[in-house]
């Protein structure tokens, strides 16, 4: 295939607008994937059945497998692609003068806030994009970020209007959205239906005909780009990688721009949408290479690979990823250290995208602290944590990166409370807090509701406009550590479920910071302690004594719970000792139930964390994360 015979092109959406449907039936309409009825969708499934069915039984045995799976289980759960994957189709355009066949690489992307890392990753080998918007919803945030993402790529993008088989879809509101929105030319959208197949006919030959080929020069030295990875445990590591110049054969030798490491390309091809070995990739194709690399750690998403013994330009790579919540994790079954670090190791195999460092609390003993893109990657991490593993987490309350200037004079980042007076003999002289720039949209009767909650969450307005008669656009300034903690919840719990919500990071704001403890009968728990702004602290500090309180059980003795700032109490409560211990009930009489109480009890503190003499379950770690 000539490059003006090759397409690449990303479908983007918001979350649900049918991305992933009309995919598949993209890959059913050029014969890739068999039409099949109540099939998971098929870019969704890719990574869990690997390259054919014999991972079906290899999945039970070998927990790398599981992983691969579940994430999967994860993704399908949440309704959330997390990882991009590709599909290369053939398809023969009829209409086109000459030879009809066309090779076309189909890039999916993630659709959620916190993997537009990922998204701009993915459209780095594309030319053009397929915007699908909900023919009823409208524009949602996501669709307002993503098209963004393209619009820098420089990309074209062609406007799918979907799901107009619906009662409600009105295709006319969303075009006069996507013109007032975006500047859209609307004359030419595309309307169809993934569900019914209607219009689907003229998705593909949009592509060819508004999507350029992609820019390459087949008679320059090669230059490919390493757009992904993952581990498989029969060929090693995988590399997803888009070949912009030149051509790449099997047996070629290759050098990393970023490492220098050289390799021996062992196994090279397509995803169609297994991976189908080919014994090379011209200019323009996406495929997958294999070359010996031992770990996915080498393989460095951005880097540009080209032919040993050759010189040539890096291409840009990507901006690396920013890890904005950090948190501890810690074996919530004091004992499980080893398995959760297992656990946390065979996890980052396949997804860099999480920092890992190890720490140690008082309270809870050796853990992690790692870093994630955002909320929704720091949950499906313990989600997976949980379902692959059985690993029983404790997490702590997630903060953010600050910045923060002592005495001495020196500036540090601090990703952890427990350093934020490490050294007694200096001071914090100014703080700065990351913010983040927050795209809502809301249909225009939770106006007043959302402008209450983000002056709430310390928020400053950007921009307010009108979408169209029924709909509002907000641009929102708020500092990260206010939406880590249940902003989206909120969000949509006082929107009835309305709110579509993005956000991109942006500068950091100085900000006057300090450091809440938590004591447990006055001795601070430093895994609940967290940083939050002066003006929050007198409530935030309220709340989490109340939370605990309720949490926490009676025990043989009395507890005092503060909230403390600089060792000064600003709240407080008791719990007063229990009367009775479990067995006072018995008479020493029935052994049977003796053992049951004795059980139960026995049952209960595995759950527990013990603070100096205090019993703490683990719900009431989970509970204060929720406090903001
Ligand atoms: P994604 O999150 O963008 O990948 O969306 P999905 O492809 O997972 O689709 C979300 C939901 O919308 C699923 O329940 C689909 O069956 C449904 N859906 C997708 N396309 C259409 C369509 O054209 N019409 C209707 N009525 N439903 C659709
Ligand atoms: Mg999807």
């Amino acid at each position: 295939y000539p490059t003006d015979k090759i397409r690449n092109f990303s479908i983007i959406a918001h979350v649900d607008h049918g991305k992933s449907t009309l995919a598949d039936r993209l890959l059913e309409l050029t014969g890739t994937i068999k039409r099949g009825h109540g099939q998971p969708q098929y870019l969704d499934k890719l990574q869990k059945e690997g390259q054919n069915n014999r991972t079906i039984f290899r999945w039970r045995k070998t927990s790398l497998f599981c992983a691969l799976r579940a994430s999967t289980m994860v993704e399908r759960e949440r309704g959330i692609t997390v990882k991009a994957q590709t599909a290369t189709m053939f398809y023969n355009y009829e209409l086109k003068k000459g030879d009809p066949s066309y090779l076309l690489n189909l890039v999916d992307t993630p659709g959620h806030v916190d993997f537009s890392y990922e998204v701009s990753r993915s459209l780095a080998a594309c030319q053009g994009a397929l915007l699908v918007v909900d023919a009823a919803q409208g524009v949602q945030a996501q669709t307002v970020a993503n098209f963004y993402l393209a619009f820098e790529s420089n990309l074209a993008i062609i406007p799918v209007i979907n799901k107009i088989d619906q009662p409600t879809a009105d295709p006319d509101r969303v075009k006069a959205q996507l013109k007032s929105m975006f500047d859209l030319d609307t004359s030419d959208v595309l309307l169809t239906s993934a569900k019914t197949g209607q219009g689907l006919e003229h998705v593909l030959p949009a592509v060819i005909e508004r999507i350029p080929p992609p820019p390459g020069k087949c008679d320059s030295n090669l230059r490919m780009f390493l757009l992904d990875s993952y581990y498989d445990e029969y060929k090693g590591v995988i590399c997803h990688v888009a070949v912009v110049d030149g051509s790449l054969r099997k047996g070629d030798k290759i050098t990393s721009a970023a490492t220098s490491q050289s390799y021996e390309v062992l196994d090279v091809g397509i995803m169609h949408p297994e991976l189908r070995p080919t014994g090379f990739l011209l200019t323009g194709q996406v495929g997958y290479m294999v070359s010996g690399m031992r770990s996915t750690k080498e393989a460095r998403v951005g880097d540009t690979l080209f032919h040993s013994r050759t010189t040539v330009e890096p291409l840009p790579g990507f901006k690396p990823a920013k890890h904005m919540v950090f948190s501890g994790l810690y074996p919530a079954d004091g004992s499980d250290f080893e398995g959760l670090n297992h656990a946390i190791e065979r996890l980052t195999c396949n997804d860099a995208s999480v920092s890992v460092a190890r720490e140690s609390s008082t309270a809870l003993g050796l853990g992690f602290r790692c870093g994630f893109l955002g909320l929704l990657h720091m949950d499906v991490f313990h989600q997976r944590l949980e379902q692959e593993y059985g690993t029983h987490i404790i997490s702590t309350v997630p903060t953010v990166p600050y910045i923060f200037e002592y005495s001495d004079g020196s500036k540090v980042e601090v990703q952890n409370p427990a350093a934020f007076t490490a050294n007694p003999k200096i001071r914090v002289v100014a703080s700065w807090e990351p913010t983040v720039l927050a795209t809502i949209i809301i249909p225009s009767e939770y106006v007043g509701a959302v402008i209450n909650l983000c002056s709430e969450r310390r928020g400053e307005q950007i921009e307010y406009s009108f979408i169209d008669t029924q709909r509002a656009f907000m641009k929102y300034r708020l500092p990260l550590r206010e939406i880590v903690v249940d902003f989206y919840n909120e969000l949509k719990s006082i929107t009835s479920g309305y709110a579509s919500f993005d956000y991109e990071d942006s500068e950091y704001v100085a900000s006057d910071v300090v450091k809440l403890d938590i004591l447990l009968n006055g001795q601070p728990v430093d895994a609940m302690a967290t940083i939050v702004h002066k003006l929050k602290a007198q409530r935030v500090g309220r709340e989490l004594v109340e939370k605990l309180k309720k949490y926490i059980d009676r025990q043989m003795f009395e507890i005092t719970i503060q909230a403390a700032i600089d060792s000064k109490v600003i709240a407080r409560e008791t719990i007063s000792a229990m009367r009775k211990n479990v067995l006072a009930k018995c008479y020493g009489g029935d052994v049977t139930r003796k053992k049951k109480l004795l059980e139960k009890q026995k049952e209960g503190k595995k759950r527990m964390k013990r603070v100096g003499s205090v019993d703490i379950p683990q719900e009431a770690f989970h509970a204060i994360l929720k406090v903001s």
